[in-house]
């Protein structure tokens, strides 16, 4: 499988990174050994200092397809999660700089913490889901899918014309404002809606 992650999907966090609001998504890939589940500790690596936590709502793919339409997009993904798409972003601001691909502040290994699946027939409407997070009980994030700059439909649609989806494979959406500094010690709490999905600390 592959994870997919949209950069600056919400207007207020592309803006709290002095980055301009895109016209076209911003994509890019983590590996599999990316993915950290059940909630297991994560260990903070010593090769940054400014590990920063991105809470973003992510879609998994449940077929296979290429060239998806807009139309029939929402037919390829039955179940959502939360997951942190964590960020070295020390490493990340030189490599900026300079035009160089993102890997080594994105794609590492445990950068990617997903939650438990949930349907999404769960929810009354995917499209105006509230999700937050907290770290160590005080409120960082907070979003709401009805602020994504694009689509889920849009972004399978998008990313389908240069990636085949298949089943398993797991989109991260975009984190909202908020984004900060983690530490070791830090208890990382995450929402959607009411339901606590994420709950672990860092190492
Ligand atoms: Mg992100």
């Amino acid at each position: 499988m592959k994870i997919i992650a949209i950069g600056r999907n919400y207007a207020e966090h592309a803006k709290e990174l002095n980055n301009p609001v895109p016209d076209v998504p911003v994509i890019f890939l983590k590996p599999d050994t990316a993915l950290l589940k059940d909630n297991k500790p994560f260990y903070h690596p010593d090769f940054s200092e400014d590990i920063h936590h991105e809470l973003e709502v992510v879609l998994k793919i449940s077929k296979e397809g290429r060239h998806i339409s807009q139309k029939f997009a929402a037919g390829y993904y039955e179940e959502i999660a939360l997951g942190i798409d964590f960020t070295a972003r020390d490493i990340q601001s030189r490599h900026k700089e300079k035009g160089l691909p993102w890997e080594l502040a994105k794609a590492f290994d445990n950068s990617a913490p997903v939650s438990n699946f949930v349907p999404k027939s769960q929810f009354a409407d995917i499209y105006k889901l509230n999700f937050h997070l907290d770290v160590n009980g005080q409120s960082r994030q907070a979003g709401n899918t009805g602020d994504l700059l694009f689509s889920f439909e849009y972004i399978i649609a998008f990313v389908s014309k240069y990636f085949t989806l298949k089943k398993g494979d797991l989109i991260f959406t975009g984190t909202p404002a908020g984004v900060a500094k983690v530490n070791v010690g830090d208890r990382l709490e995450g929402y959607l809606e009411n339901q606590k999905l994420i709950d672990f600390y860092v190492k």
